[in-house]
């Protein structure tokens, strides 16, 4: 499946926000956007014109495509989706981005970042209802059990990954054991599950013209 492969800091630096696509260095004084909190680009550094209405709500857009590494066709196609679900479109637009298996992986604590956690699930490590699934955009409803393989608990990396985040909070929507590494979806993300700083409205409206 295409996914983005140019340099992840540069997707940052040009929403002018931290989308946490690197692990550590996300959370470290390291962090590129602390160095270079400019745009990308030639003129990244000239002084940012007063953005339009239509330029607001594409950065919306392409904000909540990079925090969740979704292309353009996918991303369109969750906006049917959510657009035929009853209650309101952006809100359920959020909620099918959370639901993919890739990040319900990372919100666990499974791992550091969301291309990481894709990566993961694309390498088979975790079952869903006691069967391996490694598609990174499957989308866990209620009652689904996501494990991490008993296996893939020994490897060195996922070791250092479940240390690092032994402490960090997984939202309520989901139940983690973290003895077992699995965890059960309980129900739907809701609204204020979400601690991502997007305005779903304005990719409604981007959607809607
Ligand atoms: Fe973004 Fe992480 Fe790179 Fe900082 S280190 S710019 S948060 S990907």
């Amino acid at each position: 499946m295409a996914r983005y492969t140019g340099a992840v800091c540069r997707l940052c630096r040009r929403e002018g926000t931290k989308l946490f696509l690197k692990g550590e260095k996300c959370y470290s004084g390291k962090c590129t956007l602390t160095k270079r909190a400019f745009a990308p680009g030639q003129h990244g550094k000239a002084r940012a014109r007063k953005a339009s209405e239509y330029g607001l709500q594409l950065r919306e857009k392409q904000k909540a495509r990079r925090y969740y590494g979704v292309l353009e066709g996918q991303f369109y196609h969750y906006f049917e989706m959510a657009e035929k679900k009853p209650g309101v479109t952006g809100e359920n637009l959020l909620q099918l981005l959370e639901s993919r298996l890739d990040n319900v992986v990372y919100r666990l604590g499974f791992a550091m970042s969301r291309p990481e956690a894709r990566q993961l699930v694309l390498h088979g490590h975790f079952t869903v209802n006691g069967r391996k699934v490694n598609i990174a955009s499957y989308l866990v409803k209620p009652g689904d059990v996501i494990t991490l393989k008993t296996k893939s608990r020994d490897s060195e990396k996922i070791k250092s990954i479940l240390e690092a985040n032994a402490s960090r909070p997984v939202p309520k929507w989901l139940d983690l054991n973290r003895d077992t590494c699995e965890a059960k979806v309980v129900t739907l993300c809701a609204r204020e599950d979400i601690d991502l700083p997007l305005e779903e409205h304005l990719i409604v409206e981007l959607y809607s013209k």
